[in-house]
């Protein structure tokens, strides 16, 4: 049986074995997928650990574990090297290969959602490692310009300096925002709204998306609705998606990913 686990802390709510359970049955393969708590001293221990089982294969590695995962990886894909964080780690011939499989998740989420993103200006709210992860893979599938909105404008601006693309630039919140708000902030598992966001921001607003997910709309999806966003979503369908890519990166297999969706939105909202 090949092994997979997930690595974090907290991890007890985690979806990512029921995911790829999900996955794993619909691609008629056996799998044990487990989740790992991991020791602030002891994570690297613990993955070196995981692998040294003959049946592992592959593991996720979640909050906070992310930037320490990239720098035990020996190879790393274009979209850890932008972000300096992974979350899809393989072994292969005693080397780890990392991915960060975050910004496809994100790319192809919207894409199931009929959102185009050819041209698109995108506003981006927060500079965090979730932001960092999705901004390449964002231009990549034909945005034209990604503006960075941070309550601490510092980190907004360190950021647009590394990622060095006149297309990515600081934007404050007040201003009007692109056709496509992405929240990547925290906020909403607070149910707070992003510091200083204001109604203009959603003036062109074709889509916003919050990467939390949750049982009811978040505080930034019902504010994007009452100020004039014509579509929300939440983060259901990106974190789906981005187990899929790391699924087809340990399995070569692609899991349908639209009936998972449904099946973990209808337990959500039990
Ligand atoms: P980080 O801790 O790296 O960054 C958090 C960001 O949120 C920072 O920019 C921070 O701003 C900002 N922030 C936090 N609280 C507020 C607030 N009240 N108002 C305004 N800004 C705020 O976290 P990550 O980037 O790793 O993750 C962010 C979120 O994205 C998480 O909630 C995570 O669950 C979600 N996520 C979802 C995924 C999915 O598949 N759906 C995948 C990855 C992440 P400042 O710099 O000022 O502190």
């Amino acid at each position: 049986m090949k092994k997979f686990a997930v690595f974090g802390n907290p991890i007890a709510h985690s979806l990512s074995p029921d995911i790829h359970q999900m996955f794993a049955e619909s691609c008629d393969q056996d799998i044990q997928y487990s989740r790992i708590c991991a020791g602030e001293d002891t994570f690297e221990d613990e993955v070196r650990g995981f692998f040294d089982d003959p049946n592992a294969v592959g593991c996720n590695v979640t909050v906070p574990f992310k930037t320490r995962a990239f720098v035990m990886a020996d190879v790393k894909d274009d979209a850890a090297c932008v972000a300096r964080a992974l979350n899809t780690l393989m072994k292969v011939d005693g080397k780890y290969f990392g991915y960060n499989t975050d910004g496809m998740g994100l790319v192809r989420d919207l894409a199931a959602l009929d959102i185009s993103l050819q041209g698109k200006q995108v506003s981006l709210l927060g500079a965090g490692g979730a932001a960092r992860g999705v901004i390449m893979p964002l231009l990549n599938a034909g945005v034209e310009k990604v503006a960075i909105i941070n309550r601490t404008l510092a980190k907004a601006q360190a950021l647009v300096d590394e990622v060095a693309d006149t297309r990515v630039q600081v934007a404050s919140p007040d201003q009007a925002g692109g056709q496509l708000i992405i929240n990547s902030t925290s906020a909403s598992l607070h149910h707070e709204l992003p510091q200083g966001v204001a109604p203009t921001l959603f003036t062109r607003c074709e889509m916003a998306y919050d990467m939390v997910y949750a049982s009811q709309p978040t505080s930034f999806m019902k504010y994007a609705c009452e100020y004039g966003a014509e579509n929300q979503a939440d983060g259901l369908g990106m974190l789906v998606e981005q187990a899929a890519a790391a699924f087809h990166i340990w399995t070569g297999c692609n899991p349908a990913t639209f009936d998972v969706k449904e099946r973990l939105r209808a337990r959500l909202s039990q």
